[in-house]
């Protein structure tokens, strides 16, 4: 019940790995540096890998010892976000306008460990596919791997994700069966009326009102349109007007977020604030057009792979320290496209309180280096216990 030794005995060399990819970071389809650092690696161990797939994709095969059919699909994601970092450490990011501030360097870096572990012991019989993912932050990079071809190509019967989670203490895996992250869709709006005087009012048709009638009207779509039992959030995040104190202007741009589990919930979401949109411009007396973007589905965790990857994390950290009654995240994932397509487990690696406040997204957050040979560990174990010799 531990880390892997071995595992343990090269975290210096994941550390290394780690800081130079947090000082590369690049956003969605960009990953050019960073696929060619996880190529380079992967060939070094010895493991044959496919480029291109969903662009900047990268995947490497490994087959172990006997003649074992069966496969599984690993899976970490390596972009960046579009952000300043405001950390001045020695690894910063080298480059203005982009952070590694979800932590996707340090997935790429576990799973790069378990890699070189799993090419030199070979402890296992059939094929593992070590799955680098761009694109995860709002590019559908999951989905575009998907249609590129990957199970198609690389025929694996589940796959697995992991995300690091600051604010679960290090030592501490969470795994969920059944929903972990919801479906997260995007809406925009346009409300044009008719500008005119800010003084003679009723000559214009002004937006304004307009649009702030319909960011309240929407937030009776949770209070009263949904269950209460059934999560949901709709969130107005943009709402642009105007450009001078003495002039109405001509329209008005309203945006926001929907996030829910249930299929039936997202229906009513969309349904819900189209409604509600369309009939309130219409009161207002202004026209509007509605850009309703489907985002990530909800990320389901199966059942079976779930339970599995429970006593995987368990045999490495303990059960008291693995946690099974986690409430979801309103957040999304795409990897939530690659369960839809075969089972498997999407779990949670604690990974302590979050340093300076900095959570996922923050722009003084860094991925604790501490849990790397954790995660790395239990990829291998994971592997070693999917396909047994
Ligand atoms: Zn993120
Ligand atoms: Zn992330």
């Amino acid at each position: 019940m531990a880390v892997i030794n071995s595992i343990a005995d090269r975290e210096q060399d994941m550390k290394a790995w780690r800081h130079l990819l947090h000082q590369h970071p690049e956003t969605s389809y960009e990953e050019v540096w960073t696929s060619n650092f996880i190529a380079a690696k992967l060939q070094s161990f010895g493991i044959e890998i496919h480029r291109g797939m969903g662009k900047t994709g990268v995947v490497g095969v490994l087959r172990g010892t006997g003649n074992g059919t069966s496969a599984i699909g690993l899976r970490a994601d390596m972009d960046a976000l579009p952000m300043q970092e405001m950390n001045e450490f020695a690894h910063a990011s080298k480059t203005p306008g982009r952070m590694h501030a979800c932590g996707h360097d340090g997935h790429s870096t576990m799973l790069l460990g378990a890699a070189q572990y799993l090419a030199e012991t070979r402890n296992f019989d059939g094929t593992v596919y070590f799955i680098f993912q761009p694109a995860e932050e709002g590019g559908k990079g999951g989905e575009a791997m998907i249609k590129d071809g990957l199970f198609d190509q690389f025929d694996m019967k589940t796959v697995w994700g992991m995300h690091n989670w600051p604010g679960m203490d290090v030592g501490k895996i969470g795994v969920h069966s059944g929903a972990c992250m919801a479906a997260a869709d995007m809406f925009e709006m346009r409300i044009t009326g008719s500008g005119g005087h800010a003084a003679i009012p009723d000559l214009a048709i002004d937006p304004i009102p307009c649009g702030a009638a319909i960011v309240q009207s929407l937030q009776s779509i949770v209070s009263r349109r949904v269950a209460a039992l059934e999560p949901a959030v709709v969130s107005v995040t943009i709402f642009e007007s105007g450009s001078a104190f003495n002039v109405i202007p001509g329209s008005a741009r309203l945006g926001g977020t929907a996030r829910s589990f249930s299929p039936d919930v997202r229906k009513l979401l969309e349904d819900s604030i189209h409604e509600i949109a369309i009939a309130t411009a219409k009161a207002y007396d202004c026209e509007i057009e509605i850009d309703w973007q489907p985002g990530y589905p909800p990320t389901v965790n199966h059942a079976e792979e779930s339970a599995r990857a429970v006593a995987v994390a368990a045999n490495i950290l303990g059960a008291d320290n693995i946690i099974t009654d986690l409430q979801p995240s309103m957040g999304a994932e795409d990897f939530a496209y690659m369960l839809a397509e075969r089972p498997g487990s999407y779990i949670w690696l604690g990974a302590g309180p979050a340093k300076n406040g900095a959570m996922l997204h923050n722009d003084r957050y860094d991925f604790n280096d501490d849990v790397l040979a954790t995660g790395a560990s239990y990829w291998a174990r994971l592997v070693e216990s999917e396909l047994p010799k």
